[in-house]
């Protein structure tokens, strides 16, 4: 294997090739271990001989080093075609779970200790069930709260609810506190006034003081935020409780704003909780979508598109995006997470016609997804940002979603969504955004445009071409697997 000497010190999140300057994707992998500092990434990084190193700053890196991403990267060998990454499965997360209330909110109303550990770890919780049933039974959320802290501050900041970097130091009093004990931190902060937003990354300087002491090197954290009390602190307004609410009332597309009532299986406060801890499991990106009104993705744009082609958020079905109409997740971020491996999911990597079958992504067993890997064709174009970010190659993934899973309810909404055929969706390597597979024109409102993904399978009898790919002959099985024909030109 021939060396490549390209050596890089002080890497941040996606250092671009020549190491001269940084992107500021939000990606896997950034090089840095914030929590301890060993070597990353040392094993067969791909199938072809091209290797990543990356040394942090060693087992005292502390959160300051983490943040600044303070290391070397090194980098073997010459690219391949393909660039895979190892999917080991990430089975557990030890979780400090910390609750933070504020003094002039009415205590009654909120959440206590014991309410919280058995919403999000006990033998009942929605939230331990979501995700033994993305990760095929292979994940689970460990840990204990550590500390419950009332702040001396109001849950309001000009007439809005107080946000995370607000709330000054978190002065925790934790005895016999190991920090290495932990993956992370999930801060659950509580009010009656409002939601402020949730958020996850690397704890800033004097953000949590514990025992005295500055944090070392427990450094992850996610912050959910729980409402229960009258919008605004005014009770002529609603009352919510985000806690444990799951009804919700959804503007369907194409109804000009017109709600359904339905039923979810995550309360919101649930939902955004999972979403950030999807976040700090290193899935540092959204579920996107991408839609060209009437036109496959890739043809000249349509006029008033806005941000459809690649849009943050954007896919309205999953738990990484809006979560508006299902709270999926889907495969590829499964497959990230190693909890879908190798030999439940077909790779094609080189052109040809190939014949696949997929059971419903839900299904114990057999094969769930398909990807198609355009040879050479790496994140952002370069085979080193690709590796150093452990991303992969550019292409296509494939799912099929169940019919008779509760976190995919969009059907009681009334919408078509991915049933009844095969979901294509599109990867930069990393991200996954959704493809309408049966383009159709945007939704005019008087506002603007809305994409229309409410019917975005490939269903038997259509075909998807966009010049790259072709997918046909969709066959739906009996027992709800599904057989289709991908030309990869
Ligand atoms: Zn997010």
């Amino acid at each position: 294997m021939r060396v490549v000497p390209r050596i890089c010190i002080a890497v941040v999140l996606a250092t671009l090739a020549g190491c001269s300057s940084s992107s500021d994707l939000g990606i896997a992998g950034s090089g840095v271990d914030g929590n301890g500092g060993e070597d990353q990434f040392l094993s067969d990084l791909d199938r072809n001989g091209f290797a990543v190193r990356s040394v942090s700053a060693g087992d005292e890196a502390s959160c300051e080093q983490a943040q600044e991403g303070v290391g070397e990267l090194i980098v073997e060998g010459e690219p391949g075609p393909q660039l895979y990454f190892d999917r080991k499965p990430l089975t557990q997360w030890s979780t400090a779970f910390v609750r933070v209330a504020f003094s002039d909110s009415d205590q009654t109303r909120l959440p206590t200790v014991g309410d919280l550990e058995d919403q999000l770890l006990g033998q009942d919780s929605r939230v331990s069930a979501y995700l033994n049933s993305v990760s095929y039974g292979q994940f689970e959320l460990l840990g204990e709260f550590v500390a419950d802290v009332t702040l001396d501050l109001p849950a309001s900041v000009d007439g809005r609810a107080r946000e995370w970097e607000e709330l000054g130091t978190l002065s925790l009093d934790i005895p016999g506190f190991v920090e290495s004990d932990y993956d992370a931190w999930a801060f659950v902060v509580v009010s009656d006034f409002g939601l402020g937003g949730s958020v996850s990354g690397l704890l800033a300087p004097e953000a949590v003081v514990v025992n005295g002491g500055p944090v070392e090197t427990l450094c992850k954290y996610w912050a959910s935020f729980a409402h229960v009390g009258y919008f605004a602190g005014d009770s002529a307004g609603a009352f919510q409780d985000t806690v444990n609410d799951t009804t919700a009332y959804v503007a369907v597309p194409g109804s000009d704003g017109l709600e359904v009532e339905t039923e979810t299986p995550l309360s919101p406060f649930e939902r955004t909780f999972i979403h950030e801890l999807i976040h700090t499991l290193e899935i540092q990106t959204h579920a996107l979508s991408s839609t060209n009104g009437e036109r496959m993705h890739n043809a000249e744009e349509v006029a008033g598109n806005g941000d459809y082609l690649w849009r943050d958020y954007g896919n309205r079905y999953d738990v990484m995006g809006t979560s508006e109409f299902s709270n999926g997740l889907t495969t590829l971020y499964r497959s990230l997470l190693g909890w879908i491996p190798e030999e439940r999911s077909s790779t094609i990597g080189e052109p040809g016609v190939f014949d696949v079958t997929l059971e419903p992504l839900s299904s114990s067993e057999g094969i769930v997804t398909a990807e198609v890997r355009l040879p050479g064709r790496y994140f952002q174009g370069d085979p080193f940002v690709a590796a150093s970010s452990r991303t992969e190659n550019e292409g296509y993934v494939f799912e099929v979603w169940p019919t008779d899973d509760p976190y995919y309810w969009y059907p009681s909404l009334g919408l078509p969504g991915g049933a009844g055929g095969v979901v294509i969706q599109r990867t930069d390597g990393y991200s996954s955004a959704l493809l309408d597979a049966s383009p159709s024109a945007n939704y005019q409102y008087s506002w603007g445009a809305e994409a229309d993904i409410a019917d975005v399978a490939l269903k038997p009898g259509a075909e998807f071409d966009d010049g790259v790919i072709k997918v046909s002959d969709v066959v739906v099985n009996a027992g709800g697997s599904v057989s289709f024909t991908v030309e990869l030109r």
